[in-house]
């Protein structure tokens, strides 16, 4: 499998880089291909104007997805955009390695998506979910977080990690075509002890090496929703 890494955290000796780190050397030495986007270390831009392009549709007036539109027709895209779109090209599984931010990924990784995950390209004219353009490969979050299985649980006081973490399995990776994997969570990596952490770090390489046959998560499919994108049937919700 060709595996595409992007890597939000600005530590090089932080447990996201371990993270990151054993994901490179379990998944080569398995024989896969491994390409890393370490948006801290590239420097990369997560900030989206018209330095996004290289084309304008519209001089007048700034529309991201009418130059998106226009861009990925033309082949309008800047460089750093252009070259991340092709590791997207290229992978057959995508991991998203972060630290858990205000409930959410790092705004550099935020930008990223922002940026490189463009219409045109990523999605549009209902390229999307079961018909997304990444129908077929395979995507994981790999996240870290300050809290515990319990503030994090169902009934914990930050809610339910799977319902926070939905805004991006769902509305980015589902959305845009990906099968999505059940995330890897690293809890509570700066109170636990060592062992716990390293004991984190073999629970990933067993996820990782089972990558290309982990059961992604039930979505509900396109065909479960009528012309106005409201469930058939209701009393499923
Ligand atoms: C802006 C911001 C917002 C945040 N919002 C949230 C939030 O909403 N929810 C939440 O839960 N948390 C939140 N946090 C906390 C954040 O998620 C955690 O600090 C982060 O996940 C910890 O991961 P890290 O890689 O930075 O750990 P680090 O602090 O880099 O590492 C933790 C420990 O692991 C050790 N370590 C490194 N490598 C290894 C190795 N190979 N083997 C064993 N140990 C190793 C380190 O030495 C360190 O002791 C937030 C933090 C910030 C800065």
């Amino acid at each position: 499998m060709n595996v595409f890494i992007v890597h939000a955290h600005p530590e090089p000796q932080s447990f996201n880089a371990a993270l990151t780190n054993r994901a490179r050397q379990t998944l080569e030495s398995a024989g896969h291909f491994v390409r890393v986007s370490d948006l801290y270390a590239m420097r990369f831009d997560p900030v989206s104007d018209r330095r996004n392009f290289t084309t304008v549709k519209d001089a007048d007036y700034f529309k991201q997805q009418v130059e998106e539109k226009h861009a990925a027709k033309v082949g309008g895209f800047a460089p750093d955009i252009a070259v991340e779109m092709e590791k997207l090209n290229w992978c057959d599984a995508l991991i998203l390695q972060f630290p858990l931010w205000w409930f959410s990924m790092p705004a550099i990784l935020k930008g990223w998506v922002d940026r490189v995950f463009a219409l045109g390209y990523a999605y549009g004219g209902r390229r999307w979910y079961d018909d997304g353009v990444f129908a077929g490969k395979r995507a994981m979050v790999s996240v870290t977080l300050a809290g515990d299985e319990i503030i994090y649980g169902k009934t914990g006081l930050n809610g339910d990690i799977h319902d926070i973490l939905f805004t991006i399995n769902h509305g980015i990776l589902r959305f845009t075509g990906f099968d999505v994997l059940p995330p890897f969570i690293a809890w509570a990596v700066a109170r636990v002890d060592d062992r716990a952490r390293r004991g984190y770090l073999d629970a990933y390489e067993q996820r990782l090496l089972t990558l290309a046959e982990t059961d992604p998560i039930e979505f509900r499919s396109l065909d479960e929703y009528d012309e106005s994108f409201r469930l058939k049937d209701p009393s499923t919700a």
